[in-house]
């Protein structure tokens, strides 16, 4: 489904990626870790064409979309989540919702405001409410569903549940895990590894702009030294 290749990615001289590889595939959901600055964020930020890489590929299906802009990488159906949730503060709930929504991939059985309502019944209560005087936990529902009226195919969540209590949290991976049933793919930064291990397929640990380390649920809970070393656990 997305394959990165090679990627490099700069900011002004600074090189943040070098030799980024990762793969998600159909219906996975796969994590990248790391401790703070190790390019996560700049790697999502480079697949959703925020951030240009220098060298490298990105492939979403059979295109390569290495260089389209941002909108064109979104309309070819992957959503964001993005880090600091980023709702529109001026916009109701439901106005935040219907914004963006499209059904271009003709999914079979999209994603409406009564299904997301459904998913996240807060949200229904809090319908009319402006973007900015949610809490946290109800801003992390509604970038979530957001991205989800947009029927992707791929969905990639940065820092998923970072700074939410942990019930709210709790019911953001209970929303994921229903998602990979439903067979979306999912690519998710998190730091709450042992949560993360218990729904997804595949870990890439980064450092300083690439992969160290790759493998299984299973693979991560044996090896201690990665938890040690690069996970600062
Ligand atoms: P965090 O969890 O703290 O967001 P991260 O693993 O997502 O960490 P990135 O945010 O991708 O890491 O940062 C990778 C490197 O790029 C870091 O050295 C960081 O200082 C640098 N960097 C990130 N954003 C910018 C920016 N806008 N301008 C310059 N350098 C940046």
């Amino acid at each position: 489904m997305l394959k990165v290749s090679g990627i490099e990615s700069f900011y002004g001289s600074s090189q943040a990626l070098f030799g980024m590889d990762l793969e998600v595939g159909d219906g996975q959901v796969v994590t990248l870790l790391g401790r703070n600055g190790m390019g996560k964020t700049t790697t999502i930020s480079t697949i959703m064409g925020i951030v240009r890489a220098s060298s490298g590929t990105v492939t979403f299906g059979e295109t390569d979309i290495t260089a389209l802009p941002s909108f064109k990488i979104a309309k070819l159906g992957i959503g964001l989540v993005p880090e600091g949730r980023q709702i529109f503060p001026n916009l109701s709930v439901r106005e935040n919702l219907v914004a963006t929504a499209a059904n271009r991939g003709k999914a079979a059985n999209p994603w409406t405001l009564e299904r997301i309502y459904e998913m996240f019944p807060e949200l229904a209560e809090r319908s009319t409410s402006m973007g900015n005087l949610l809490s946290g936990g109800e801003q992390q529902m509604l970038a979530v569903g957001r991205a989800l009226m947009t029927n992707p195919s791929l969905l990639i969540l940065d820092e998923a549940t970072e700074g939410l209590a942990p019930m709210i949290r709790q019911g953001i991976w209970s929303c994921l895990k229903r998602l990979k049933d439903e067979g979306l793919s999912i690519l998710v930064v998190d730091k709450n590894v042992a949560d993360l291990m218990r729904f997804a397929d595949r870990h890439y640990v980064v450092e300083k702009g690439h992969v160290v380390w790759s493998g299984s649920s299973e693979d991560l809970e044996k090896d201690i030294h990665v938890h040690e070393r690069y996970l600062g656990v």
